[in-house]
């Protein structure tokens, strides 16, 4: 029986092998076919201007669409051991900004202290804060830490009002990360001139591509301001990728082959020239190597021949590597393009 059906008929989210062969097996246009016709196969590296650590799976939420399959159950945390490696990597690399995320990323009982040690390095730092967080017991001193450290904050908000939010992250979560942004607000985040950068997420509630993200962040702008009194540095909008619980819930609603075909006759190719993995590395929880935070979920390690591990990595050598790409890469190309830091190619339709 094939696969998507077997998985249909009621599996448990998928594991990363098996999320490959759904990918794999499809009767979709390849991906690396569309590189290849935009005159971009094989896609490499251009530089290293990112090192995106994800410090665990631990989370106080269990969202619907996390592609990391994260909640308060997990137990993968980053060593202080690892987050040294990660920090001599950043040292001698070029990489400007280290960006934090997990899970929670705050969980980890050594995140403090990895920030501190990104900030004497005189790095840029983000933490992709899930503002709940921010009000938990023992965690609710956060946002005066990070507006002491000058630390970036992407915070994902799917929509500017309650029912949306909820849906996709949990009873409750919409009132709480107003509530944080509004104590982010009082230290400074999101205030014009204040340096303390406030980014907000919005991704799809369902399968369907983003709106464009100019438009989006100026209703974010209005409806927060005029019903909340929130204010906020800008709006990233970000694509379902099709892995983890979003894949898992297109099998079981026999929505992929749909959302699949949705992606690719969306395919950008001057979306796919920004793709994030070009100028990122991502380190997962146990020092392991990826490409990107997705290809990392799906347990893809880098091409063959190179580091496997951040103990081993020469930041020269992946400045220019090839990457590994599949299926799932439709979504960072789709429309006006997609990654950690928003929409890739702002004026694009989509
Ligand atoms: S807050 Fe983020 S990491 Fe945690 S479950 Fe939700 S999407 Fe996943
Ligand atoms: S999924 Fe990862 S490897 Fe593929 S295009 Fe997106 S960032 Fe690059």
């Amino acid at each position: 029986m094939p696969l998507l059906t077997l998985l249909r008929e009621g599996s448990p989210l998928a594991d990363p092998a098996t999320q490959r062969r759904i990918l794999a097996e499809g009767s979709h246009r390849p991906f690396e076919l569309a590189l290849a016709e935009s005159g971009l196969w094989p896609l490499r590296a251009v530089g290293l201007r990112v090192l995106q650590l994800n410090v665990g799976k631990v989370c106080n939420q269990t969202c619907r669409h996390c592609h990391v399959d994260a909640g308060p159950d997990r137990r993968e945390a980053m060593s202080r051991e690892t987050m040294q490696l990660c920090l001599d990597v950043l040292a001698k690399s070029e990489a400007t900004t280290l960006d934090i995320t997990g899970g929670a990323p705050e969980m980890n009982p050594h995140f403090r202290w990895l920030v501190g040690q990104a900030r004497a390095l005189g790095r840029h730092v983000i933490d992709r804060c899930n503002l709940t967080i921010l009000l938990a017991p023992g965690y609710d001193d956060l946002p005066e830490f990070l507006a002491a450290h000058r630390v970036e904050v992407i915070a994902s908000l799917p929509c500017y009002g309650p029912v949306n939010t909820d849906r996709q992250r949990g009873d409750g979560v919409f009132d709480k990360s107003i509530t944080a942004l509004r104590r982010l607000n009082a230290l400074g985040y999101g205030q014009p001139g204040s340096g303390l950068e406030l980014t907000l997420v919005f991704n799809p509630g369902g399968p369907s591509l983003p709106p464009s993200q100019a438009g989006l962040e100026a209703d974010y702008r209005r409806e927060l301001a005029t019903r909340f009194g929130v204010t906020f540095t800008r709006l990233f909008t970000v694509t379902n990728m099709p892995i983890s619980r979003f894949l898992d819930d297109l099998v079981q609603g026999g929505q992929y082959d749909e959302y699949m075909q949705t992606l690719i006759d969306a395919y950008n190719p001057t979306a796919a020239a920004e793709v994030m993995c070009r100028s990122t590395l991502s380190v997962a929880w146990d020092g392991r190597l990826h490409d990107c935070d997705f290809n990392q979920m799906l347990g893809l390690g880098l091409a063959t021949g190179l580091s496997t591990h951040v103990r081993d990595l020469d930041p020269d050598q992946l400045a220019t590597r090839p990457i590994m790409t599949g299926q799932h890469c439709y979504g960072c190309t789709a429309g006006s393009g997609s990654g950690c830091q928003g929409a890739l190619v702002p004026q694009g339709g989509s």
